[in-house]
């Protein structure tokens, strides 16, 4: 049987803790940022009106539902 100390007993229960809460914290972030990187992947402002629509479509240039101009396709960033 492997003799070890309390002292040692209670780091390894530490850092294997840490660790396990690490690890899920750092998979539920990268988890999140992808489910919101894909909610927004076809959301487009408008540059003239600032009207917010969803264009599912591969077009380069979507138009506007509102007021009719066309839209470079560019990334959209939440505040
Ligand atoms: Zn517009």
């Amino acid at each position: 049987m492997i003799r070890v100390s309390l002292s040692v007993l209670i780091f390894i229960y530490l850092a294997v803790f840490l660790a396990v809460v690490f690890t899920l914290w750092i998979g539920l972030e990268w988890s999140r940022q992808r489910r919101e990187r894909r909610a927004v992947r076809h959301r487009i402002r408008c540059v003239l009106c600032a009207f917010e629509f969803e264009d599912p479509s591969e077009d380069p240039l979507p138009r506007c539902p509102r007021c009719g101009s066309l839209n470079e396709r560019e990334r959209f960033r939440m505040l």
